[in-house]
């Protein structure tokens, strides 16, 4: 049972096709398990959809006219792979990683933790971070928008327990230690937009290294 949402704020921005990769990333994958995001989301394109339709028409030469009907005519439907899940990763991010969470190169990130940054363009970073059950993440403040997505395990903070599915919405206003459940390890998707706000020394260090 999913608790914590994404804010409409978000899915419309993902609906106008105004966010980062990096986050579409983890919106795309926490639709795919929230039925109630996912009949926001078709709410919110619907009306979308409805405003394209009510904008003012640009004029088309005729011969564009005739050149994309002549496309349409010539053109066979295009036979895409749909994504698929695998395992504990949502297919959008079984597509960015190429499988399951046995095709990450995990990388070192110090005190057992592990990530994986993912191949995203424009601004905003998207990882996958490993913490070991009873494992926590240094404490840290947010310069931007942090999104994180658990698909394994469970980790609790300053604000809530989150479990898979979950998607925790971080800003400047928030300092947080996240805390990973004892019992299965948990796996979470995060985006950033900004580098994080470290007390530590060791991780302010390690800050460039990880790219955190
Ligand atoms: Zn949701
Ligand atoms: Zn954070």
């Amino acid at each position: 049972m999913i608790q914590h949402h994404l804010s409409d704020e978000i899915l419309i921005a993902y609906s106008a096709g105004t966010l980062p990769e990096a986050f579409s990333l983890v919106v795309a994958a926490h639709i795919s398990l929230c039925d109630e995001c996912r009949a926001r989301f078709a709410a919110f394109e619907a009306v979308g959809g409805a405003l394209l339709q009510s904008a003012p028409q640009a004029a088309l030469s005729s011969e564009s006219l005739a050149r994309t009907l002549a496309r349409i005519r010539e053109g066979k439907p295009v036979e895409r792979p749909k994504p698929k899940a695998h395992g504990i990763f949502p297919a959008p991010l079984a597509a960015y990683v190429g499988g399951g969470p046995e095709a990450v190169r995990w990388q070192n990130a110090g005190g057992g933790i592990r990530q994986a940054i993912l191949p995203t363009k424009g601004p905003g970073r998207a990882r996958l971070l490993y913490i070991p059950a009873g494992h926590a993440v240094p404490d840290h403040g947010h310069r931007g928008l942090e999104l994180t997505l658990v698909l394994q395990g469970a980790f609790r903070d300053e604000t809530d327990c989150f479990a898979r599915g979950d998607v925790e919405i971080a800003d400047p206003k928030l300092h947080h230690k996240p805390i990973a459940e004892l019992g299965d390890d948990c796996i979470c998707l995060a985006a950033t937009d900004a580098p994080l706000r470290f007390r530590g020394l060791i991780p302010r260090l390690l800050q460039p290294i990880l790219r955190i």
